[in-house]
């Protein structure tokens, strides 16, 4: 990604120079101020540029220390949030990453500068396009996003039917458990945190595999996040109404 080229000169260097001091000022005051501390995860934070993954209309609002509307009822998470599970997700330069909630691909363009190859996953179709066409325009290749259910995982390759193995799985909405078609696609050691909790209360939990059935698994903190919908997490959007069957 090359942002001064994507931009262009006159006006617009100018323009891409006050978002470049936004973004490093919202890592200062709202990411390194709440203590989070891999210098990897810091320096993605202040390159991609955030407002790129928000209308034009809301460009300048792109740093704010809250979840912005990106359409369909949803979110773009707070930029703490988003640099919080990366870091707890401790994304190695060689990993292969899935997120599930990919929603406008901000997280995906910020784990695509960790990790050798990043998959998401979008439930609404537009908001897949859209993440799809805003990484293809920062010149993001080393990502790909899809349109599906990620409750149930990244699909099975056509070629050898056989499902991906990921070192690191952010779900980047809320479900009732993890789902155990996630569980199944970690690797052996591999890290993955989510939201789990309804509209009365979640918790980000990591789990990382330890062995063929084995898994640790750490509370991080309180947080508050859309709901994850499908065949393994909610069956509706009015929050957690009943785990789907
Ligand atoms: N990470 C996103 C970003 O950087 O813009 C924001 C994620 S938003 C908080 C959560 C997203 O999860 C929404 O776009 C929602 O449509 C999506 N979602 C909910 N359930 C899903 C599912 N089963 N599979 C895939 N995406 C899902």
């Amino acid at each position: 990604m090359d942002e001064a080229e994507e931009f262009g000169g006159g006006a617009q260097a100018v323009d891409a120079a006050g978002a470049a001091r936004r973004r490093a000022e919202m890592v200062e005051h709202q990411i390194v101020a709440r203590g989070v501390r891999s210098a990897a995860v810091l320096r993605a934070m202040r390159e991609v540029p955030r407002e790129r993954f928000v209308d034009a209309e809301m460009a300048d609002r792109a740093c704010d220390d809250s979840p912005l509307p990106i359409g369909e009822g949803q979110t773009i998470s707070q930029p703490y949030i988003v640099a919080a599970m990366a870091e707890a997700a401790d994304v190695q330069p060689g990993d292969t990453v899935l997120e599930v909630g990919a929603g406008s691909g901000y997280a995906v363009a910020v784990l695509a500068r960790l990790a050798a190859h990043v998959c998401g996953i979008e439930r609404h179709a537009t908001l897949a396009d859209e993440a799809r066409t805003r990484l293809a325009a920062l010149h993001i290749d080393n990502a790909d996003v899809r349109q599906g259910d990620g409750t149930l995982g990244w699909p099975e390759d056509p070629q050898t039917h056989k499902a991906r193995l990921f070192d690191a799985i952010i779900v980047s909405a809320a479900g009732p458990e993890v789902p155990s078609a996630l569980k199944a696609q970690l690797a052996l050691g591999g890290r993955l945190v989510m939201p789990v909790g309804d509209e009365s209360g979640q918790q980000l939990v990591k789990l990382t595999r330890t062995g063929e059935h084995t898994f640790r698994q750490e509370r991080i903190t309180p947080v508050r996040f859309v709901p994850l919908i499908g065949e393994q997490g909610w069956h509706t959007k009015t929050k957690g109404g009943g785990p789907a069957t």
